[in-house]
């Protein structure tokens, strides 16, 4: 069996100074914490600003929907992609104007989407007849856009053939919508989260193309493409840096539309609040099923209901160190509930120092998206998942 010293390279993830400083911070905290570093999220999102100029971000809401987090990246100048009214609600307490805020999700009542109406909101996403009617019905006179069905091909994260539809359906429900006095703007995909083939952007944006081309015909013009999420996050599989990504797709957009250039939105999630994110949990136990199994069971006090619901089919690797030296073993990682599944890491092997014991901590990089708003709230009582921000 493999054997060496334990080693982790901290700086692929964090900057250390600044990991000592998330560690005295929550050093008084109960574990598990997950610790926001809102200045990693200001970087990340004038990085991606910077490096798609002409484009209008629509941050999505459910990646990380923390109050400090929304207020903070509304100071830089982001729009909302929101899904539901509840999330309305937040925006609008917070004070962020609806003229920032599309209704992204395609699945919606129709109460819904007339309390958006109600409410301000002009910018709706849809992929299907009825919801086209009910947009009709609930919020005569605004903007549509027509999400195509993508694969998901290439993604860690898929989020294929829920949302969507062919772009021959779209073709009809494009024409349809000017018939119903709607205005319909544009087009929209994502290609899945953590999408680490940039050549999925390709296929997509030729079918946008396609699809401008086919209602142009008929004397509707479409202003707007929407390139969806699933930019990187730095993530245990490595993946080309934002810049790379942005600086291809802006490519196949204009080997696609040449000086016709529509407006373009998109709605990055993942990319500006997981790398912002360290969870500092704790060892819980620690323990061997047999004399001779291979591998030893570790128990952390997070687990898929407190967070890393990702790991199902351990399909984000989150990077987790142990701040121990001694010889690295291989390791089964698990959540603390009373629920067979909540199993973190079983096939893809995790490396620990043999030093460690119940009470020493973990640390889990990479956990600023998706893993408070997807805790659950009273799975053998314990509670959602403690988050706080780091400002200085
Ligand atoms: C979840 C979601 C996003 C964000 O995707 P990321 O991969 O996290 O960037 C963007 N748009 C829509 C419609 C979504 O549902």
């Amino acid at each position: 069996m493999f054997k060496e010293p334990y080693h982790f390279n901290i700086e692929r993830y964090i900057d250390p100074k600044r990991f000592e400083q998330i560690k005295s911070f929550a050093k008084d905290i109960p574990k598990p914490v997950l610790v926001i570093d809102t200045k990693i999220i200001e970087s990340k999102y004038k990085e991606l600003a910077k490096s798609l100029p002409c484009a209008q971000i629509y941050y999505a809401v459910k990646a990380n929907p923390m109050d400090e987090v929304i207020m903070l990246l509304a100071s830089l100048g982001s729009n909302f992609d929101i899904a539901s009214r509840y999330e309305l609600d937040q925006m609008l307490r917070l004070g962020i104007s609806p003229d920032r805020l599309s209704y992204g999700n395609t699945i919606k009542k129709l109460t819904d989407i007339a309390y958006f109406y109600e409410k301000g909101v002009r910018l709706y996403a849809t992929d299907s007849e009825y919801d086209l009617k009910n947009l009709a019905k609930a919020a005569p006179g605004t903007r549509v856009f027509y999400r195509i069905l993508t694969e998901g091909t290439g993604a860690d994260w898929p989020l294929s053939r829920k949302f969507g539809a062919h772009p021959d359906v779209l073709y009809h429900l494009i024409l349809e919508s000017a018939e119903l006095g709607l205005i319909p703007w544009g087009i929209s995909f994502h290609v899945g989260s953590q999408q680490r083939d940039i050549g999925q952007w390709d296929d997509a944006v030729a079918r946008c193309k396609y699809l401008y081309d086919a209602v142009a015909e008929e004397g509707i013009e479409l202003k707007m493409i929407n390139i969806g999420g699933g930019f990187p996050a730095n993530y245990v599989d490595p993946t080309f840096s934002v810049p790379e990504y942005a600086e291809e797709i802006m490519r196949f957009i204009e080997e696609d539309f040449g000086d016709n250039k529509p407006i373009i939105i998109l709605e990055p999630g993942r990319s500006l609040t997981a790398d912002s994110g360290v969870l500092v949990s704790e060892v819980v136990n620690l323990s061997r099923k047999s004399k001779n199994n291979l591998y030893q069971w570790v128990y952390l006090d997070v687990g898929k209901f407190g967070g890393l619901i990702e790991t199902i089919d351990e399909s984000i690797k989150f990077p987790i160190f142990f701040d121990k030296e001694g010889m690295a073993e291989e390791i089964i990682l698990a959540g603390p509930t009373c629920d067979s599944m909540d199993i973190l890491y079983e096939h893809y092997k995790y490396h620990m120092p043999e030093t460690v014991i119940p009470g020493d901590l973990a640390y889990i990089f990479t956990t600023g998206a998706y893993t408070q708003s997807y805790s659950s709230v009273n799975f053998n009582g314990f509670p959602p998942l403690r988050a706080e921000c780091l400002i200085d």
